[in-house]
């Protein structure tokens, strides 16, 4: 009998890429997207897209009890660091108010939830590096604070028996169709910079500090965590400066181009760099592709999608 999966935030970066593996199992899947970021071309045509807000719990409900779904993978939200500044009540509503509808929709068909949290967000300045789960959070924006409700949220439906749910903590994640137009997704907005000759701006004078997880690593990660409880980890445990993701880009690209400086921007991290030992150990997952292999890759792949206008 084929599986039921529901997908929230499947037309997004990450979601479209656990969609196709989940495709690729053989499930039936259903994605619930407001394409508020997403876009629906990022959907396979196997998938069948129902363009819902998560804050509309009924909405959402009348999709999952439809589908009936036997696993949820819960990646919509409002995933911008300045946007959540701008407005935090809506980040809020999204990814706290979004987060309990889903777990609601989820537990009337016992489906567990695997939801996508934050690493980089989450832990602050003052964490040791690399930062394992146990560091007490201290995020610096309404999104770090929005993800650390969600958790809690999830967790706590977790310890009232209502299923086995997953929290993901990722890290800096990379890859195909990954949009250059935010403010983060630092891969996809140099590659596009690189693509169309122009200098990318390096923040914090090229020397921050992220832990860069290719989406190929995250998917499996996301799909091995549906159905454990726990909160993990998922990223690469190794720091890159942005100064050498630029220089691994401009290399792919054949570019001569030097980028320009500017400080740091307002909550913005000095370093983070995430401990994925736990997820080794509980999940058997762990990160397989280094930057070195997987940003001329991601290069070759994003800018295929800027030639064709996708
Ligand atoms: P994305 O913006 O590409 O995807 C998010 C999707 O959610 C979009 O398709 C958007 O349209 C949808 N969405 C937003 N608000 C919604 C709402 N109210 N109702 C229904 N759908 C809504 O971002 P992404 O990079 O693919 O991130 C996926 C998840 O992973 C998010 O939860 C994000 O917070 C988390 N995450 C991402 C990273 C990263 O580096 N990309 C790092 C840590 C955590």
């Amino acid at each position: 009998m084929t599986r039921t999966a529901l997908v929230t935030g499947g037309a997004g970066f990450i979601g479209s890429h656990v969609v196709d593996a989940l495709l690729a199992e053989g499930r039936q899947v259903v994605v619930v997207d407001d394409l508020s970021s997403g876009t629906p071309d990022r959907v396979a045509d196997a998938a069948t897209l129902e363009q819902v807000d998560i804050t509309d719990a009924a909405a959402l409900g009348r999709v999952a009890d439809a589908l009936r779904p036997e696993a949820v993978f819960h990646l919509a939200a409002q995933a911008s660091v300045v946007a959540s500044v701008e407005d935090p009540q809506r980040d809020c509503a999204v990814n706290v108010v979004g987060t309990l509808n889903v777990l609601e929709a989820a537990k009337r068909h016992g489906a567990p939830v695997a939801f996508t949290s934050t690493g980089g967000a989450l832990y602050g300045d003052a964490a040791p590096i690399p930062t394992a789960e146990d560091f007490p959070p201290a995020p610096l924006s309404p999104y770090g604070a929005s993800k650390w409700a969600a958790e809690a949220y999830v967790r706590s439906w977790t310890a009232s028996g209502a299923g086995p749910h997953a929290v993901l903590r990722l890290g800096n994640v990379y890859g195909p169709r990954q949009s250059p137009h935010g403010e983060a997704g630092v891969v996809a907005i140099f590659a596009h910079r690189l693509w169309s000759g122009q200098a990318p701006t390096l923040y914090g004078e090229g020397t921050p500090t992220r832990d860069y997880v290719h989406v190929d690593d995250v998917v499996r990660a996301l799909l091995a965590a549906s159905g454990r409880a726990g909160v993990w980890n998922i990223a690469t445990g190794v720091e890159t400066d942005v100064r050498r993701v630029f220089e691994l880009l401009r290399d792919a690209a054949g570019s001569d181009v030097e980028p320009t400086f500017a400080p740091l921007r307002p909550g913005e991290l000095r370093r983070s760099c995430l401990d994925p030992s736990l997820a080794e150990r509980e999940l058997g997952v762990r990160a397989t592709v280094a930057v070195g292999d997987g940003m001329p890759r991601t290069y070759a792949s994003l800018v295929a999608g800027f030639a064709s206008g996708t």
